[in-house]
């Protein structure tokens, strides 16, 4: 790990969300960059110490925009009876108890810096202020968005734990880079009063939207297993209707105010095969312009069966080019095939292995800039540009294109400068 002293990194290469370098020559000093580029535009600095990294590609830390560190104790939980068992299992095992969510969320943050990432958005499950608390007393920052549920006959639950959740916030002291925001848990289990109580908070506010079509089918027409699953619960009685208001669950955000930030995990599915072709374009557009952010998870996504047979693969390229903000998530370990750590690198990896030629600099964007900016945090932090850093990774690779050689390894990443999240200022 590097010391304050000025230092000459010269490495196979270097990559970040706006560049690509190989080889590479990094001059840094006290946990800033002082200059960037090819060995022969840095030369020799006399005065530096030089550490050769020959077979390593130096990247800033990165950005977990979704994930649920509370599940992390779980491990990874093969889907092989089903979507609902698979369901079932998680709720009847994951921790319930206060101090056993505090110890998982700790899990689950060690994860995350054996992965290279010093920031989340975590999902701290019902009402999760132990989660939030974990993850303030951590190491690594971002925001812990506490979910909280209302519809149907527990409405009132909604707007109850939205005002928990600010006074939450209130009394939390205050820690830099790190945050409380809420997480209305979905259109199916959250009613209107309860989006627009979460938006009016001022607090940041992420959601989990469009992820399946069952929820379309929830939204536009009142029925469906989602319906079910709220008759099940007990949040409908027996002859209880509901008012879902007949739109697609994306159009249904917009007749909510504007929150200070929408971070909008997964985004499955932005329309329906029976809708007018510029129901997406004008819901691309409308995203946009409020300045939304989509978590995108893509080992969770394939894992839990998406796309649905005959539908379109995920369209972050078209959220990128309709000038969305696309940031990378896990999603929570049972989803995930890499035990021992929780990291946006092997969602790179995933896309670079199955999503055919992407470009790298897209892809680190993905991972750091977009993520910083779906929390609020400041992202020049998660860059190689001058100025304070919130950490810096060295990931194995070589080869004349040592970048494109990382993305097709599995090594973990190593830390040159231990998370500091105190870099991203105070979250906006
Ligand atoms: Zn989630």
């Amino acid at each position: 790990m590097l010391d304050g002293r000025r230092t000459l990194l010269r490495a196979a290469g270097a990559v970040d969300g706006v560049r690509k370098i190989a080889p590479a020559s990094i001059l840094i000093e006290d946990r800033e960059i002082v200059a960037i580029g090819s060995p022969e535009t840095i030369g020799v600095v006399p005065e530096a110490r030089t550490i050769d990294l020959p077979e390593e590609v130096i990247s800033p830390a990165l950005i977990n925009a979704h994930v649920h560190l509370d599940l992390t104790g779980l491990g990874p939980m093969p889907c092989d009876r089903g979507f609902e068992d698979w369901l079932a299992r998680i709720r009847n095992s994951r921790p319930t108890r206060p101090f056993e969510v505090a110890e998982a969320v700790r899990q689950g943050v060690e994860a995350s810096i054996r992965g290279g990432v010093v920031a989340v958005g975590d999902i701290a499950g019902a009402l999760g202020f132990a989660s939030a608390r974990a993850l303030a007393d951590s190491a690594i920052g971002g925001i812990s968005f506490i979910e909280v549920f209302g519809i149907g006959r527990r409405s009132e639950n909604g707007l109850d734990g939205v005002d928990r959740v600010i006074q939450f916030a209130g009394e939390l002291p205050g820690r830099p880079g790190f945050g409380v925001g809420i997480q209305p848990h979905a259109p199916y289990s959250c009613d209107a009063a309860t989006y627009n109580a979460a938006a009016a908070s001022g607090l940041p506010v992420s959601t989990h939207l469009a992820e399946t079509p069952e929820e379309a089918e929830f939204t536009r027409f009142g029925r469906g297993p989602f319906l079910d699953l709220l008759r099940a619960v007990g949040s409908l009685g027996a002859g209880d209707t509901l008012e879902t208001g007949g739109s697609h669950p994306i159009d249904a955000l917009f007749a909510v105010e504007p929150a200070r930030t929408w971070l909008l995990a997964h985004l499955n599915y932005p329309a329906e095969p029976d809708e007018p072709e510029e129901f997406l374009e004008n819901r691309l557009k409308r995203l946009a312009d409020r300045d939304a952010t989509v978590a995108f998870c893509p080992r969770a996504s394939a894992f839990l069966g998406h796309p649905r047979p005959g539908r379109e693969g995920h369209r972050w390229r078209d959220y990128l080019e309709a000038g969305i903000g696309v940031a990378l998530g896990t999603d929570g370990m049972p989803c995930l095939d890499t035990p021992d750590r929780l990291s946006v690198l092997d969602e790179m990896r995933f896309l670079a292995g199955c999503e055919g030629p992407v470009d790298p600099c897209g892809l680190f964007r993905m991972a750091t800039i977009a993520g910083a900016r779906g929390l609020g945090l400041d992202s020049n932090a998660v860059t190689l540009d001058a100025g304070p850093l919130a950490g810096l990774l060295a990931i194995p690779g070589t080869g004349p294109d040592p970048v494109g050689d990382l993305l097709a390894r599995t090594d973990a990443p190593r830390w040159l400068l231990a998370p500091d999240r105190a870099a991203f200022g105070v979250p906006r």
